[in-house]
Order: structure tokens, then C-alpha cells, then sequence
């Protein structure tokens, strides 16, 4: 299966104890949710475009969860069987305007912010746990993941964010970032892997205005 574009994205900030730390930041009681507009993804071998208003834009690679089926205050196993597959997803934030700003719109909505791909690949949901993700920076591993370390695993987070909004066929869910974030310069390749689904490859280029 190829990637759509979806008609929302879902983030979960801070889903693995060790980036929270990282960050300084505590892990949450419960999934803290935010929102990637759909103009902001791209596909495989697409460069994410450094925008001049940011001077740290940081990598966080993740595994992406997209939705097949409807899914409204579902449970845990109707997450389970409403999940169309699993695919990679860079979470490109400007770290400096999150910091700056009270909430992330700005950090994590800029154009190319959300490349995704190469693929969607059906994974039995008995086997989430063992996915494992890895982010490349220039062929050096900087981030290396199992979705077991989650704080909130696939299902738990698939039925919370049900809970607020309705998610429907497509929707893409960035399922957080695994320890390692780092900035990305003009000229890098950073690639997302899953082994099992893909690997996601983009350029990184200067904002031309
Ligand atoms: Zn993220």
C-alpha cells in the first residue's frame, strides 16, 4: 500500500521515557496530543525545506500508524482491528520556536515538516511491540527504538486520540520519538527505518525566498 494523504496527522509528544528526559521534560500521566496540518507531508526522496525562521530544526524519527477503518471512542481491540499498517515518519520540529511558542502549531507545521513513507505494511497488531525504528543522519545511526519502550503503547494511543476526534480511513498518528533528536543542516540525508516496512529517505535544503 502506498501513503495517501492523510486528512489529519496526530503527534504524541514525549512517548518514550528517554527523550523526555533528554529534553528535560517529564514523561506524561496520559498521551499529550498535538496536531500536523496535511500541507506539511511529503513522500520518500522529497527534501525537507529549512525555513528561514528557524535556526534548529531537529530530526525525530517514528513509527506512523495509519488508520483503515473509522474509529470513534474505540476500545483497545476495535484500535487494534480498525489499523490499516504501519509506516515512517520524520516529526521535523524547530526546536527553537517550540520552545519559544506556548504550544507546538508553528514548531511542527512549517511545509515538508512531515515526510512519510515509503509504504504502508499490514503488521499484526500481537506483534507492535517488537517494531523497532531507527533515524540516520548521513549514514550514522543517531536514534535506534523498539515500540515496546513506548510509555503508550499502539492500541492505547489508537483509542485515546478515538476518544477526542473521530479518525478516519488515511489519518497518519506519529507515534513518538525514541531518544537521540539532533538538528539537521542543508545538505544532510536523514533517513527513518522500520525494518520489515522501510526505509524513509529526504534531502535536507535551504529555504530559497
Ligand atoms: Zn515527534
Amino acid at each position: 500500500m502506498s501513503v495517501a494523504r492523510p486528512g489529519k496527522i496526530i503527534g504524541v509528544g514525549r512517548n518514550y521515557r528517554e527523550h523526555a528526559s533528554e529534553l528535560s521534560n517529564a514523561v506524561p500521566a496520559q498521551p499529550l496530543l498535538f496536531l500536523k496540518p496535511a500541507t506539511a507531508v511529503i513522500g520518500d526522496g522529497v527534501a525537507i525545506v529549512l525555513p528561514s525562521d528557524s535556526k534548529q530544526v531537529d530530526f525525530e524519527g517514528e513509527i506512523g500508524v495509519v488508520i483503515g477503518t473509522p474509529l470513534r471512542r474505540a476500545t483497545e481491540r476495535q484500535a487494534r482491528a480498525g489499523i490499516a499498517g504501519i509506516t515512517c515518519v520524520n516529526d521535523v520540529t524547530a526546536r527553537d520556536l517550540q520552545r519559544a511558542d506556548e504550544q507546538w502549531t508553528r514548531a511542527k507545521g512549517f511545509d515538508t515538516f512531515c515526510p512519510v513513507g515509503p509504504r504502508v505494511v499490514a503488521i499484526d497488531p500481537d506483534r507492535y511491540g517488537e517494531l523497532e525504528v531507527l533515524c540516520r543522519v548521513n549514514g550514522t545511526v543517531r536514534q535506534h527504538g523498539y515500540a515496546r519502550d513506548m510509555v503508550f503503547s499502539i492500541p492505547t494511543l489508537v483509542a485515546f486520540i478515538s476518544q477526542v476526534m473521530t479518525l478516519e480511513p488515511g489519518d497518519l498518528i506519529a507515534t513518538g520519538t525514541p531518544a537521540g533528536v539532533g538538528p539537521l543542516h542543508a545538505g544532510d540525508v536523514v533517513e527513518v527505518e522500520i525494518p520489515g516496512v522501510g526505509v524513509l529517505k529526504n534531502v535536507v535544503a535551504k529555504e530559497v525566498v
